[in-house]
Parts: structure tokens; C-alpha cells; sequence
């Protein structure tokens, strides 16, 4: 008999194209949302240069580094800026603003920090009601 498979660890993310709940192996790098069938991509990005998207979404943690610029509606779990940021933020977990960080677009996400120095521009909602919740599983 073979031996059996080590058990897959699974988490759970918010997908970020339709908000459902996913269970998804904790070492996948993508999926197909089985609510909306759109890839979901749900490993962590970084932004090192100019990036201009229609939409940034992935279930993962996204930085964008100092002098980079992301110019995206951006759907992710945790944002962190160092860099510059245009556009409208949701994120499921958090937005973290460094000194140099600056976002010109509305925010909503569950929790933020802005470190002395860090802008935003724009309308900001915090707390658990401006979250990107997911809508059961
Ligand atoms: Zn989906």
C-alpha cells in the first residue's frame, strides 16, 4: 500500500473578486473561486516599480516598496505602503501607511496605521463594518 499523504493543511481567504469564502490549501499559490470562477490569487506581491492595473486583487498580503508606484483598485488582505498608491483600498485585514507611504483614494479596511508622515487622501472608513466581509461560505 502507499503511504498515506501527509494531511494538507487548509486555510480560509476571502476571494477577492466576489467576496465569498474559499477553503484552500495553506501552500497554494492561486485558485479558481468556486463562487465566481475567477482566478484568485492569494500569495503575497511586491511592488517594486511603476505597476498600473485596472484592479489588484489577491488574498494575500501586498507591499509596495519605497519610490513604487501602484496605480489599481486594490482588493487585498493586508496593504502596506511605502510607497505611492492610487486608487480606491479594501482590504480584509489591514492597511499599514509608512513615513513615506501615501494613498490618494478612498480606503476601508478593518484596520490601519499611518506611521508619522504617511498620507491619505481620500475617504477613509476603519473598523469591522468597512471590512471586505466575506458573505458566509
Ligand atoms: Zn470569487
Amino acid at each position: 500500500m502507499a503511504p498515506k499523504p501527509p494531511p494538507v493543511e487548509s486555510r480560509y481567504v476571502v476571494c477577492a473578486h466576489c467576496e465569498n469564502r474559499l477553503e484552500i490549501s495553506a501552500s497554494a499559490m492561486s485558485v479558481n473561486c468556486r463562487h465566481c470562477n475567477q482566478r484568485l490569487i492569494v500569495e503575497d506581491m511586491k511592488i517594486k516599480a511603476y505597476h498600473a492595473v485596472v484592479r489588484l486583487a489577491t488574498a494575500g498580503r501586498v507591499e509596495v516598496v519605497k519610490n513604487a508606484q501602484l496605480v489599481a483598485e486594490v482588493r487585498v488582505s493586508e496593504l502596506v505602503v511605502n510607497g505611492t498608491v492610487q486608487g480606491n483600498v479594501r482590504t480584509t485585514h489591514r492597511v499599514v501607511v509608512g513615513k513615506k507611504g501615501r494613498i490618494v483614494g478612498d480606503v476601508s479596511s478593518p484596520l490601519l496605521s499611518v506611521a508619522p508622515g504617511g498620507e491619505i487622501t481620500g475617504s477613509v472608513r476603519i473598523g469591522a463594518a468597512a471590512a471586505l466581509q466575506p458573505r458566509g461560505s
